[in-house]
C-alpha cells in the first residue's frame, strides 16, 4: 500500500473525457463522443476547489478532455487561483487571442501562477498529426503563439511516443525547433506514454514501445503490475498519487491516469478517499520505473 501524506495536489477533471480531438495515444480515451466522465457541472468544480483549500492545498490542475470547452471555464480558472496556483492543460486548439488576453488578466490579477500547459507531439506535422490529428500541428502551435503575444509562457507536454525525444539530443533538438520559432524562453515537459488507454490499442497494434527506452526491460516479463515489495520506503513522496486526488463528475480517484481503469473509482467523496491505496494498476508500474508525475 502507499500511505497519503496528504491533499498538496487536486486534480479536477473539468471536462471529463469529452475532448475536441480524440488522439493515438490517449490514455483515457478522451474524444468528442466519450463522455464515459462527463463535462463537471460548475457548482461542484467550485465545492471541490472550496474543500481543497480548507484542506490547504499546494497546486491545482484543470485537465479533461480539452479544459477550454467547458462552458464557464474562465471563471474556474478565477476561482482556483483564488485558491493556489493553476496548471490548466490543454491541447491549445480553442486558445485565440482574445481568450489568450482573458487568461493574462486572470494570471495578473492573482497572487498565483497560472501556467498552459499544450500538448504537441512532435515539431512539424508530419511527426504529430498522425497521433493528435490532421491540421492539429498547426492548430496547436497557433494557440500557443496566441498566449506568448498575450504574455504568458506555456509549458509544452511531448509524449514520448517518437523514441528520439527519450534521448538528450532529441529533447535539445525540440528545444531549438521551439526557439526558432521564436519561442525564445522554451518550457518543454517530456511525458512516457502509459501503456493503458487508446495508447495500450496502439500500442498493442504496432507492437510500439510501452514505456522509455530501458524501461521495458526491467518490467518483469511474467507480469506488468507492481508487488508491494517493489515500492520503496518513503515513496509516497515521490509518487503524485502519495498526495493527490483526481476529481471527476463521475467520482474520485487517486490521480488522473487513471480514471478510466476498472476498479480504480475510490468514493464520491473527496474526504473518503484521503487514505492508502494499491498500486495496482499497469500505469503505476511505468510511475514507480520512472519516477514519474504529471505535476508541472
Ligand atoms: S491526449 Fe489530450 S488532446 Fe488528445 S484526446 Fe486525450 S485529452 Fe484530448
Ligand atoms: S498511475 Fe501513477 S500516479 Fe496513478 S495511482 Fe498509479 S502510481 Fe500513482
Amino acid at each position: 500500500m502507499l500511505d497519503f501524506v496528504g491533499l498538496d495536489v487536486l486534480w479536477l477533471q473539468v471536462t471529463g473525457t469529452v475532448c475536441n480531438l480524440a488522439c493515438t495515444h490517449c490514455f483515457i480515451t478522451c474524444g468528442p463522443k466519450n463522455d464515459s466522465h462527463p463535462v463537471m457541472a460548475t457548482d461542484d468544480v467550485l465545492s471541490s476547489l472550496a474543500r481543497a483549500e480548507r484542506e490547504g492545498v499546494k497546486e491545482l490542475y484543470f485537465t479533461g478532455g480539452e479544459p477550454f470547452l467547458h462552458p464557464d471555464i474562465l471563471l474556474l480558472i478565477e476561482r482556483a487561483l483564488a485558491v493556489a496556483p493553476l496548471s490548466v492543460l490543454t491541447n491549445g486548439v480553442l486558445i485565440d487571442p482574445p481568450m489568450a488576453r482573458r487568461l493574462h488578466e486572470l494570471s495578473e490579477a492573482s497572487a498565483y501562477s497560472l501556467e498552459l500547459r499544450v500538448s504537441v507531439d512532435g515539431t512539424t506535422p508530419e511527426e504529430n498529426d498522425p497521433v493528435r490529428g490532421r491540421g492539429t500541428y498547426h492548430a496547436i502551435m497557433r494557440g500557443a503563439r496566441c498566449l506568448v503575444d498575450a504574455g504568458l509562457l506555456p509549458v509544452f507536454t511531448v509524449t514520448t511516443v517518437h523514441a528520439v525525444y527519450d534521448r538528450s539530443d532529441g529533447r535539445e533538438a525540440f528545444l531549438d525547433h521551439l526557439r526558432h520559432l521564436g519561442f525564445t524562453r522554451p518550457r518543454v515537459k517530456f511525458i512516457p506514454p502509459f501503456d493503458i488507454g487508446r495508447q495500450a490499442r496502439r500500442s498493442s497494434r504496432s507492437g510500439d514501445r510501452t514505456t522509455t527506452s530501458g524501461v521495458a526491460d526491467e518490467v518483469r516479463e511474467d507480469s506488468r503490475y507492481l508487488r508491494p515489495d517493489d515500492l520503496h520506503e518513503g515513496e509516497e513522496w515521490v509518487l503524485q498519487c502519495g498526495s493527490c486526488r483526481t476529481v471527476t463528475a463521475r467520482g474520485v480517484y487517486p490521480c488522473p491516469i487513471l480514471i478510466e481503469e476498472d476498479g480504480a473509482r475510490m468514493s464520491d467523496d473527496l474526504d473518503e478517499t484521503f487514505v492508502p491505496i494499491e498500486l495496482n494498476h499497469s500505469a503505476c508500474t511505468t510511475c514507480h520505473l520512472e519516477g514519474f508525475s504529471c505535476r508541472t
